[in-house]
């Protein structure tokens, strides 16, 4: 069935897998948080115990289910994976929470989007791996008290700020992932490159890294469109600098890696909107995007690379922002 794109997502999602590093050792950059894992893992090893709760937060795509995986895998325990969005009563989490199995490590994704009733249960089977369940409603209600298997929870936010602080307060281990330096994505893009049988050379390499908007998720997506590009325009196997230009301007990635939402919100910043400040509700409907895709996606990328600021009364463009869309920086700015 050619026409169907099934096929396609499976094997998208294999390869997915087969470039997911399992080890600590294999996971390239964040080597402070790695320092920190590691300790966390062993010493739990020591004592044969489940490790303590592990908050991983930052934008998508820098590796979060990745570092879930390899908590489990190094400490060779079962992992369930779950998402703040598939929790919205606490009977799912009642549900989840009583199926463990002692030691399992529970993956919860996008955490912050758990249903209020859930995070409250969530504290105490944090802490004293117990939870409560109401039987009944009105006057006959009665709570059950339930013991849990202990378990490990790695929890993972793009917006740690939006947790509740009782419910930060309770992971033994908060980590913020940070965006990776174009060396450590020339790294993780000579791992996948061997994996999927490409052969790439430095300039090659550094090209696509410095496209990846400092992301992992990103650098292994471009360098599956050059494969593309390779197979259908190259000769065989032989990736040139311009195969990798052409792929990845034909996706849109311009030359520091801005994808069309990341201009897109560059241009009504500084075009529409004079450079600022404008709220971020505006900026989004500006673009036709969620207000927390911009807040979480794009901005702390644009931030980071200096294209943009944030001031208690909005968002502001910087000079750089202008040079970039090659446009001239107004006089009150130099
Ligand atoms: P999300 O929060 O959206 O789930 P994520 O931060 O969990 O994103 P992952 O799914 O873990 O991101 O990683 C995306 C891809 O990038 C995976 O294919 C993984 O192989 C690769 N990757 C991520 N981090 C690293 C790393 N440090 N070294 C090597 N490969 C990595």
């Amino acid at each position: 069935d050619v026409v169907s794109p099934r096929p396609q997502d499976d094997t998208e999602l294999a390869v997915e897998g087969a470039l997911r590093p399992q080890s600590l050792t294999e996971f390239v950059g964040q080597h402070k948080v790695r320092g920190q894992l590691q300790l966390l893992l062993d010493a739990a090893r020591i004592q044969q115990r489940s490790s303590d709760h592990i908050l991983l937060s930052g934008p998508p795509g820098l590796g979060k289910t990745t570092l879930a995986m390899i908590v489990a895998y190094e400490s060779e325990r079962p992992l369930r994976m779950s998402s703040g969005p598939a929790i919205q009563h606490a009977g799912d989490l009642a549900a989840l929470l009583s199926s463990l199995t002692p030691g399992e490590v529970l993956f919860i994704d996008e955490i912050h989007r758990m249903a209020r009733s859930a995070e409250e249960m969530l504290y105490l089977a944090m802490e004293d791996f117990r939870i409560d369940i109401m039987v009944g409603k009105g006057a006959g209600a009665t709570s059950i008290p339930l013991e849990l298997a202990p378990f490990t929870l790695v929890g993972a936010t793009t917006r740690s700020g939006l947790l509740p602080s009782p419910l930060r307060d309770r992971f033994g281990f908060t980590a913020h992932l940070e965006y990776y330096e174009p060396s450590e994505l020339e790294s993780v893009i000579e791992r996948s490159a061997l994996v999927l049988g490409i052969d790439l050379d430095d300039t090659q390499r550094s090209e696509i890294a410095r496209r990846s908007r400092g992301t992992p998720r990103i650098a292994n997506r471009l360098l599956r469109r050059v494969r593309d590009w390779t197979l259908v325009h190259g000769a065989g196997r032989e990736v040139s600098l311009a195969g990798v230009q052409a792929a990845l301007n034909l996706y849109d990635v311009d030359a520091i890696g801005l994808d069309r939402l990341d201009r897109a919100v560059l241009d009504a910043l500084v075009r529409r909107f004079r450079g600022g400040p404008v709220g971020l509700s505006t900026l989004a409907v500006t673009v036709g995007e969620e207000a927390d895709t911009v807040e979480s996606v794009v901005e702390p990328y644009l931030v980071r690379i200096g294209f943009m600021g944030r001031t208690p009364r909005g968002r502001v463009a910087t000079p750089e922002a202008y040079v970039h869309l090659g446009l001239p920086v107004p006089a009150d700015m130099t």
